[in-house]
């Protein structure tokens, strides 16, 4: 885990209206809200933070809710389905209750041995939940309504599907350090033996798919974890000398961050463990407050007067 690629660090996607946003991950999923803070580009927008009790890397899937925003469509050149694993014996629970919440779902089926069910959340991201076929003991944050026995773990992988997946599996095996694990007619899945978990990432090959359009509902960019920023600037080298184009070390306050558009055509991000979502509140309290970067702070009566209400 030194100086190595551990897995997906977080996931970003964007939503429409921030209170569904919110009440489908926190209540309907059962995670938590581990940071509620703004776009650090745009502090009119929200950036929500969702994970376990810690927003251990691995679990963070982060939202940019822009209200009245146009759907998104799924396509090529785009990271399309999340997968969460969840535990052996779960799946009957969930289908209750995204049942019980209207939630739009496929009945389960499976792939590489591992039952899945696929679902739709309010802007139309496709998640799966997945019972993975090593156990995921990871712990998870348990609410009144979602139990340790039934609770996501974390990401089990993100999916990308492509027209070429060469350039993009060459990223990945040989600047990342993942290898081909198993291959199913188009699906080419791709896992590091760096981390147990966050730990596989699934192309799909389709020549003739239309590229997608980036907007509701869609993933933004996929973020894999480092240890530090030592390892952060060794991936920078790494990934300039290919010919990419990757920015500066960018500081988001709860960990640091470089962003590279893959050669097909999906946005990363590289972002580091330190310094952690306990940098500006306690554990026990995450999620809690409106926390802004410093470059805000004067404007903060504004924000929270302007900033809908998640409740
Ligand atoms: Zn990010």
């Amino acid at each position: 885990m030194e100086n190595t690629i551990n897995g997906i660090h977080h996931i970003t996607a964007i939503a429409g209206n921030a209170k569904k946003n919110y009440d489908f991950y926190t209540r309907v999923l059962g995670l938590r809200l581990v940071k509620k803070t703004v776009n650090f580009d745009d502090p009119q927008t929200y950036h929500l933070y969702y994970g376990d009790k810690f927003g251990t890397p691995g679990t963070i899937l982060t939202f940019f809710p822009w209200e009245g925003i146009t759907a998104g469509r799924r396509g090529a050149r785009q990271a399309t389905e999340i997968g969460y694993s969840v535990p052996e014996g779960s799946l009957d629970f969930w289908l209750k209750r995204l049942d019980a919440n209207n939630v739009l779902y496929n009945k389960p089926a499976e792939k590489f041995g591992e039952q899945y069910l696929t679902l739709l959340d309010p802007d139309g991201l496709k998640l799966e939940l997945i019972v993975p076929k090593t156990a995921d003991n990871r712990l998870p944050w348990e609410t009144a309504e979602v139990k340790t026995e039934n609770a996501t773990r974390g990401f089990h992988n993100i999916t990308i599907t492509t027209n070429k997946m060469d350039a993009t599996a060459k990223i990945l095996t040989d600047v990342f350090g993942y290898k081909l694990l198993e291959q199913h007619v188009n699906r080419f899945r791709f896992v590091t033996d760096a981390v147990d978990n966050a730990a596989i990432v699934d192309l799909v090959e389709v020549a003739g798919e239309v590229a997608g359009h980036v907007a509701g509902g869609s993933v933004h960019h996929v973020a894999f974890r480092v240890k530090n920023e030592e390892i952060l600037m060794q991936y920078r080298e790494k990934i300039a000398a290919l010919g990419l184009h990757i920015t500066d070390k960018i500081d988001r306050n709860y960990f640091y961050s470089l962003y590279f558009r893959e050669p097909g055509g999906v946005l990363f991000e590289l972002a580091t463990d330190n310094p952690g979502f306990s940098v500006d509140e306690p554990v026990d309290q995450l999620g809690s407050g409106l926390k802004l970067p410093a470059q805000y702070e004067n404007i903060r009566e504004d924000l929270e007067k302007s900033l809908p209400s998640l409740i």
